[in-house]
């Protein structure tokens, strides 16, 4: 659900540059995977087990992150055409037709390379029901295993005992063992810690860069340039010597701009002028990713806080991974993921990003495809105004079908939202 380095920003950060060599060696190492004998799982993004995949020594494919990617490089249109032909209704998540329409046009991966089959599906249930059917829908084409861990949805926000013995008893006698019979081997153990390690290490610069948000100026935008910095630890990386340098030189990046009073980068440069700060609810739109971005950034609209960058880990609640309880803190990060979390919860923690990093007003983009995210949202808008008393906004887009971006009616409600915040502003409406 992120992407590598940014295509089109102004002025690449050294972090960018090192996460795009990251991900380029990761779709050389699956190229070569086949050859040298290397195991190959597909996951989704929420509910990872990327450790216990490091662990094994087998490599993941996210194919999620393949459809944005896709989008983002403008084929996935015709990737959602093929899947419609095929028989896909339109209503269907389009991560799915994207990825179904690569899978039949020679599943050309998104650095040129065609990917590797899987030779295990690892559904990690994280409040999606469109995850099963996706990997039902793979199952028939590939024919391999597929090993399923079933995360309970968190209602109120809250991880219970049972909960959490539930998804550590599915780790332990149904999960490790399934990829263990995929990898050949059996799990080493003090790996396992070594790398979860490694993932609390990042995870402390990861929120360390969150919470600079807290600046005025803010130094990072926390969704459009957010979705950046969720690459590596929301994928591949998670756990690697890789991620720990990354997120040290991102966070060291920040301080750097904290100290010297700038804003952050966008597609045209250092924003300079910070105007207005928002919290923004919901995916990006990937199609038209840099215009969406330009909409906010022209006015001088930074983005504080988001949820959608939390959908792959929920980091800045306090949760870290923890080596001594490996598989407990892995079933507590599954259980964790924004998409996992009830509307309550979902509206507590956009309320608190709100008053901790002292926003002017809320966005919520409301994607068509997903209903994860996009059920209960009109809902969630009222009751962040009614208890914060700040204006929120709401646009329609979708993930990676360009006809469902409609560039001037989305502009205009940007434009009319802030316009609406700045009357706000000067007591207009008090
Ligand atoms: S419906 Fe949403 S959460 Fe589910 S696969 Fe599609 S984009 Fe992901």
């Amino acid at each position: 659900m992120s992407q590598s380095a940014a295509p089109g920003l102004a002025r690449k950060d050294r972090s960018q540059e090192r996460q795009k060599r990251m991900i380029a060696e990761h779709f050389e190492r699956l190229a070569r995977a086949k050859e040298e004998g290397r195991k190959v799982v597909y996951t989704f993004v929420p509910g990872n087990l990327t450790e216990i995949i490091g662990s094994l020594g087998m490599l993941p494919v996210l194919p999620e992150i393949n459809a944005l990617q896709s989008g983002m490089r403008g084929r996935s249109a015709a990737y959602i055409a093929e899947a419609e032909k095929a028989g896909h209704s339109e209503d269907v998540c389009t991560y799915v037709k994207c990825d179904l329409g690569m899978l039949r046009s020679g599943n050309i991966g998104p650095t040129g390379t065609k990917l590797p089959e899987p030779d295990l599906l690892l559904l990690s249930y994280t409040g999606c029901f469109t995850f099963m059917k996706w990997f039902e829908l793979l199952r028939e084409h590939y024919h391999c295993p597929v090993a399923m861990l079933h995360v309970p949805y968190q209602p109120n926000g809250v991880i219970t005992d049972a909960m959490r013995t539930y998804v550590v008893e599915q780790l332990k006698t149904q999960v490790i063992p399934a990829m263990e019979r995929v990898a050949g081997r059996k799990l080493d153990t003090e790996e396992l810690a070594a790398r979860l390690r490694r993932s609390a290490e990042a995870e402390d610069d990861l929120v360390a860069v969150w919470e600079s948000g807290r600046h005025r100026p803010s130094p990072i935008d926390g969704y459009f340039g957010g979705v950046y910095y969720i690459g590596p630890i929301f994928s591949a990386f998670r756990g690697t010597e890789e991620a720990v340098a990354y997120y040290r030189e991102l966070r060291e990046e920040v301080a750097e701009r904290i100290a010297a009073g700038e804003g952050p980068a966008t597609p045209d440069g250092p924003l300079g002028n910070e105007r207005y700060r928002l919290v923004i609810e919901g995916p990006p739109n990937w199609t038209s990713f840099n215009d969406f971005w330009r909409m906010f950034a022209k006015e001088g609209a930074v983005v504080v806080a988001s949820t959608y960058t939390r959908v792959g880990g929920l980091y800045d609640t306090g949760f870290r991974h923890d080596a001594s309880r490996p598989l407990e803190t892995l079933a507590e990060y599954c259980l964790g993921c924004y998409t996992n979390l009830g509307l309550p919860a979902r509206v507590n923690l956009l309320e608190r990003y709100i008053r901790e990093y002292d926003a002017d007003g809320f966005v919520i983009n409301s994607v068509k495809s997903c209903n994860s995210f996009s059920a209960g949202q009109l809902l969630m808008l009222r009751e962040l105004e009614k208890r914060t008393g700040r204006p929120g906004g709401f646009i329609e887009s979708d993930l990676v079908d360009p006809r469902y971006f409609g560039k001037a009616n989305i502009e205009n409600r940007v434009q009319s939202y802030l316009q609406m915040v700045e009357a706000r502003r000067h007591g207009a409406y008090a």
